[in-house]
Parts: structure tokens; sequence; C-alpha cells
């Protein structure tokens, strides 16, 4: 923490040293400390920020981001290793949330077998979904915040849980949005198309796309798809249509928004007005 002193020392050497002023701050954060939460900060040129001891990506302009997953809990730790040498930590309590948990009990016992091709087409897929969120790109098209993806209403959110005969299912970790087959559905946030198929066994029409510093975005159960690998979209670029593609009950888009392999809640990164 800095003192008095200091403080007075880097005021009155701004001129010259224009870095100093902010070599010894801790950055204020932008976005929501909790579950599911994304934070982003701005550090002086040449910090490296680590996170619970890992290092976190960068931008040239002193831009990082950070994020919590669905069951994160406690104190995460940040420490700023200034160009100076000098160090400083900021631990931030991640606040928990309540998500909703649905128990389904006495359902008749369910043996299915998936068909070995399917077993091996899933594999892949998922490679191909890991290598495209693995991307780390030296961009911040997150900063400029995000678009609901599609006109409709919400029919699915994240972190819920269903619980089949005691059993707990894998949480929801997207955020439904459901409207009529052939909807037009935007890129939440600018970036380069990372993955785009027609036809995964579960996802249907899937795309995603890369925002920069390990943020990504993944759409599915798409009807459509109108962009292609490597293509760079801006916010709001129709990028194909909603479906009920894959394993779906009904015409929707599932938006997902990950940090990394840390899965987001897409909910906390729209404007107020949309919850
Ligand atoms: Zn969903």
């Amino acid at each position: 923490m800095k003192n008095i002193y200091s403080h007075c020392f880097s005021v009155l050497s701004a001129v010259v040293l224009a870095s100093a002023v902010w070599a010894d701050t801790v950055p204020i954060l932008k976005g929501q400390a909790t579950q599911g939460g994304m934070l982003w900060g701005h550090v002086a040129p040449g910090t490296q920020v680590h996170l619970g001891g890992t290092a976190v990506e960068v931008h040239k302009d002193g831009i990082f981001v950070i994020g919590f997953s669905r069951d994160k809990t406690g104190v995460a730790t940040l420490e700023y290793r200034y160009a100076n040498g000098t160090a400083e930590r900021q631990d931030i309590i991640v606040k928990p949330r309540k998500f909703n948990v649905e128990h389904v009990n006495g359902l008749p016992p369910k043996t299915v077998t998936p068909p070995p091709e399917w077993t091996a087409r899933r594999k892949v897929e998922n490679g191909r979904v890991r290598s495209a969120r693995a991307v780390m790109t030296p961009e911040i098209q997150w900063v400029e915040g995000f678009l609901k993806p599609a006109d409709g209403r919400f029919s699915g959110f994240y972190g819920s849980q269903r619980i089949l005969n005691g059993k707990p299912r894998s949480p929801h970790y997207g955020l439904d949005i459901a409207a009529d087959v052939g909807t037009p559905i935007w890129a939440p946030a600018g970036g380069v198309v990372r993955l785009a198929a027609a036809d995964f066994l579960l996802e249907g029409g899937i795309v995603i796309i890369d925002h920069g510093l390990g943020v990504t975005s993944t759409l599915f159960h798409m009807n459509s798809v109108a962009v292609k690998e490597g293509e760079r979209v801006a916010r709001g670029d129709v990028i194909g249509t909603v479906g009920a593609k894959g394993r779906a009950n009904g015409p929707h888009v599932d938006w997902r928004v990950n940090w990394q392999n840390v899965r987001l809640d897409p909910l906390l990164l729209l404007p107020l007005e949309n919850e």
C-alpha cells in the first residue's frame, strides 16, 4: 500500500516519470466480483498480473481480464508486479449467488447407451470447441460491452441445475433466448470467428467468436450459420439464425461466454434493461 510520502513523490515527478503516477496503485476493477462474473482493469504498461499465482495476459494498453466460475468461493487474489520491482496484492471477495436447483425424483431408471460412432464424433467436436476457446488473441473487443444476440425471451439461465433421482446433472452454463426459427442472431461483441459448424451432435449450428484475451462467445442450436472460421465480425453483425438443431426442446439460441475455460454468466455482461 502506498503512503503519503510516495504518493507526493509520484505526483511531483509526474512530468518526468509519467508511469510512476500509477505504478504503485492497484487498479479499480470493472465488472462483477461474483460467481460467473467477469472483471477487468487497467495497469501501467510493463506491469505483470497474476491471479492466484497464475500469470494473466495483459494487453499492450495495460488492460487485463479475469473471470470466476459458477462454483468459485472465497477470496481471489490478484498480484501486480510493477516494472519498478515493487508488487502489490488485491484481494477480491467473490460474492456467492443462489442458483436455481430443481430436484426430480421417482424417474424410471433409464439406460441409454449412445452408439459408438457418437462417442467418436463428440471427441472430435469437443476438441474443436476446446481449441477455439484456447486461442489467446491480443484484443479487447469485450471492453465495449455486449449485445443480447437475438430478440426473444430468456428461457434458460446460467447456473441452473437439475438433480434427477438424487444424481446432480451438470449445470446449465448458457443464457437461452427463445425465438422463432430464422430469427437473426448477432455477434454479441466483435472478434474473430474461431469455430463455425452447421451440425454438431448436441449443439447443431455452432459459432465461437474470440473477443480477445481469452474471452469467447459460443452460440448454438443455430438453424443456419452465416460466417466462416477466421472471419472477423463486428458487434451486431448477423452470424446466423435461431434454430432447434442439436439437442434442443424448441427453437432458441444458447449463448455462452468463457474466459479461457472458465464459464461465465452472459446475463451479467448485458445492460441492466435486459434483466
Ligand atoms: Zn441452453
